[in-house]
Parts: structure tokens; sequence; C-alpha cells
């Protein structure tokens, strides 16, 4: 097995009380495929509950990767609950945020928001490095849990278990396999077999780089919009600050290398203020991520038999709300309570994809109508989801969202 190196020790690892898991559910191993945020999340949530929980994730080594994202009040909510004392280590490699600022993309601002989180939900909108995200959860973890360059490509069940293949040859065991392989996962696919996600509409040129930005103070937010495009730059602590560039584009075609994707951002940026050019210029050119937005339509069931999903690999969104990281959070939270409560391994899954699939779907919906409206498009009239809520409503059914208790 290959197992995780080079985490850093960024917390001490608290003790958490392991309760008993419930014996009648007549699981003990849990396989989980993916090390991203949903992934590790589970496996110290289920890890408190007394269970074997194994993580497989198909990178080969831990590296700077992902995007800055916004952890909002629901999410920082799950996590709490899930690793007691994160928020604090979070905010000390991360940013909250005070303001939003809006500007235009010659470099004018157009207003400033003050965030009201923290006074209307208790929580901050916390900006911080998927990166940072994933070791923070990783260190909570013992090293050898996690099975680095373990590619799965699919799994078979009967009644007394789950087989899982990897890439890499290897065959594991488990009693319950999560599946928090992100938006291809293969875990989806082996269960459902839709094939490639939708793209939205929307392409995406994104980095994080060691850069002071000279338009925005520590705690802002920043987003630049121009015409059918627009940009966040998001100060996500410890020196580093975050680009997101989008644009409306119908069809994509993907850059045939590292050095033409850079040049094509900063040619998609013609004629914006050269401050905002400027981040880009700074980025070296083998670290921009180019891609599409994909999200997938809502699925009726997350689970068969002894396999679910979590995370992106249930409800892919697009990234409009901010709300992938923090509704998979939630995820975890449901699904540890689901299995603390249930007395069969079936009656847990099925009340958790219960609990979870109306949520996320209207949070998907809105998300892929938010994505449209920074382009001045509205599609709300096709949307799957219209408008059960004004958009306050819609804020505070989102953010004041509260795990359930484990009993
Ligand atoms: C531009 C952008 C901005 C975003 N901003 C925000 C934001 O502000 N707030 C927010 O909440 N969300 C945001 N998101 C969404 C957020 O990044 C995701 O929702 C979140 O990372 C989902 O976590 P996950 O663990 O489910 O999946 P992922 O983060 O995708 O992690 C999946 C893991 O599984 C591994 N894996 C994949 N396939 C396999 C396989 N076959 N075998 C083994 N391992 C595998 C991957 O390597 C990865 O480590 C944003 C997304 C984008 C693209």
């Amino acid at each position: 097995m290959t197992f995780l190196t080079n985490v850093p020790n960024i917390v001490l690892r608290k003790k958490m009380p392991k309760k008993d898991i419930n014996p009648q559910l007549l699981i003990r191993k849990v396989a989980i495929i993916g090390a991203g945020p949903g992934g590790l999340a589970a496996a110290i949530a289920l890890s408190h509950l007394g269970l074997d929980v194994q993580v497989y994730e198909k990178a080969q080594d831990f590296r700077p990767a992902g995007t800055g994202l916004g952890i909002a009040p629901n999410g920082l909510n799950c996590l709490e609950a899930i690793a007691p004392g994160i928020i604090s280590t979070l905010t000390k490699s991360g940013c909250p945020v005070h303001h939003n600022i809006f500007k235009s993309s010659t470099g004018e601002t157009i207003r400033t928001n003050s965030t009201t989180f923290l006074e209307k939900y208790g929580r901050p909108l916390l900006t911080v490095w998927w990166w940072r995200l994933q070791q923070t959860l990783a260190s909570r973890l013992p090293s050898e849990i996690i099975h680095l360059n373990h590619r799965c490509l699919g799994f078979a069940q009967d009644e007394q278990g789950v087989e899982i293949y990897f890439e890499n040859g290897k065959t594991v065991y488990a009693d319950l396999l999560i599946g928090a392989d992100g938006v291809n996962s293969a875990v989806r696919e082996t269960l459902f077999g839709e094939g490639k996600p939708n793209y939205v509409g929307s392409m995406c040129w994104r980095s994080v780089l060691k850069y002071h930005h000279e338009l925005f103070n520590e705690y802002d937010l920043v987003f630049i919009k121009g015409n059918q495009q627009f940009m966040f730059l998001l100060n996500i602590g410890e020196g580093y600050t975050s680009w997101i560039s989008r644009k409306l584009m119908p069809n994509y075609q993907l850059s045939p290398s590292a050095e033409a994707v850079k040049a094509r951002i900063l040619h998609e940026l013609t004629g914006w203020d050269n401050s905002f050019r400027a981040v880009v210029e700074a980025t070296p050119f083998d670290q921009i991520w180019e891609g599409p937005i994909c999200d997938r339509p809502p699925l009726t069931h997350w689970s068969k038999g002894r396999v679910t999903l979590l995370g992106d690999a249930a409800h892919p969104m697009a990234p409009a709300m901010a709300q992938g990281a923090n509704s998979t959070f939630e995820d975890v939270c449901e699904l540890q309570a689901c299995l603390s409560q249930a007395t069969s391994l079936t009656e847990a899954l099925t009340n958790y994809e219960q609990s979870r699939i109306h949520r996320t779907s209207v949070i998907q919906a809105r998300s892929a109508v938010g994505e449209m409206r920074y382009y001045d498009i509205d599609i709300s009239s096709q949307s799957s989801e219209r408008s059960q809520f004004n958009n306050d409503e819609f804020q505070d059914w989102l953010y004041t969202y509260k795990p359930p208790a484990i009993l």
C-alpha cells in the first residue's frame, strides 16, 4: 500500500471520544474513494463512530492544488461538528471576509457591501485554499488510513460486501463504499452509468499564487464584471491570492498547451485594467488551470446496496452559489447521523439520501441559474427550482443549516 507522506502537522490531533456504532448495522469496514474535502471529512466523522475507515485517492502525492473556496456558515457549522476546533485552525490559514467589492473591468469600484454573515448567521464567510482545507482535514486522520496512488476503476457488490478495484491492480473489500470522488466519479458511473457531466456554458481559468494585490485589503473579496465574463480575487491567507476567471462560452475547446492557456486568458482579458491582468501575468503558466464548469442533473437515489455517494459525486453544481464544498460537509453530517441511528445499513442509506436529495437539488438548480445571472442571462423559467423562496428567504434557508445531533 502507498501511504500518505508529508502532511504538515497543522494542528495537534484531538482525541475524540469514539462512539460504538449500532451493532445491528453489521458494518465495520468503510472504504471512501477520494481524499478531497468530502472524503476526508467523512473519514473523520465515521471514524468517530468507531468504524474502520480507509480512504483511497488517485493522486500520487498531495501537492498544492485546487482553488480558493468560500466556506459559508452552513459549511462551518458542519465542519466544526465533524472536527471540533477546525474553524480556529482554518481562520489562521484563511481569511474571514468583511467586504464584497464590485468593480468594473476598467477598475472602477461600483459598490462595496459589508458582509452580514457573522451578524445574521453567527459565522463568517471564510476564504480558504482547497489544498489547505484538504491538508487540515488530513492532519486530523492517521496518515496510514489514506492510500494515495489508488485510482478506483469500479466495484462489484453482493449481500456480503463490496469488492473495489483499482488501476494499480489492487482489490479491497469493505462493508460500505462511499464515492467521494468528485464530478467525474467512478463510483457514480458504476452505480448509474450516466457518462460525461453536463457543460453549463461557462469556461473557467484559475490559479493560486503568492501575490499581494494592491487593489484590495486583506478582508475583501473582489468581484470584477466584464462583458459576459467575470473574475474573482480572493485573499486566502498566508500571502496567497486566488483568482478565478469565467467566460460565457456556449461551446469550448481546451488550449493545446500550458503556455497557450496563459496566452489565451490574457487575450480574454484584453482591455481589462492592468491591475487585474497583472495577477495573471505573475502566475507561472504551468499553474493555471483551464476547464469547463460542469454539473449533472439531480439523482433520485444516491445509494444501491452497500454503496453511496457524497459531495460533488452526488450533486455536482456550478460554483455560482459557492455551495459545492459547503453542501458536501452537510452530507457528511447527515450520513454520520443516519449511520449512528439506523438499525440496518439499508435504513441508514435510505434515510441519508432522503434527508439530502431535495435540499441539494434546490441548491444545484439555484447554482445553475446563478451562474448564468453572472452573464445577465435569466434561465430561471427553465429551472426545476422555480422560486419557492425570495432571495433573503433562500439565504436564511441555506446558511442556517445546523448538523443533526449524533445520538
Ligand atoms: C472555480 C470553482 C470555485 C468554487 N468555489 C467554491 C466555493 O467558494 N465554496 C464551495 O463550497 N465550493 C466551491 N467550489 C466547489 C468545491 O470545490 C467542490 O464542491 C468540493 O471540492 C467538492 O468536494 P469533494 O470532496 O466532493 O470532491 P473533490 O474536491 O472533487 O475531491 C474529489 C477527490 O477524489 C479524487 N478522485 C477522483 N476520482 C478518483 C478515483 N477514480 N479514484 C480515487 N480518487 C479519485 C480526486 O483526486 C479528489 O482528491 C468551487 C469549484 C470551482 C470549480
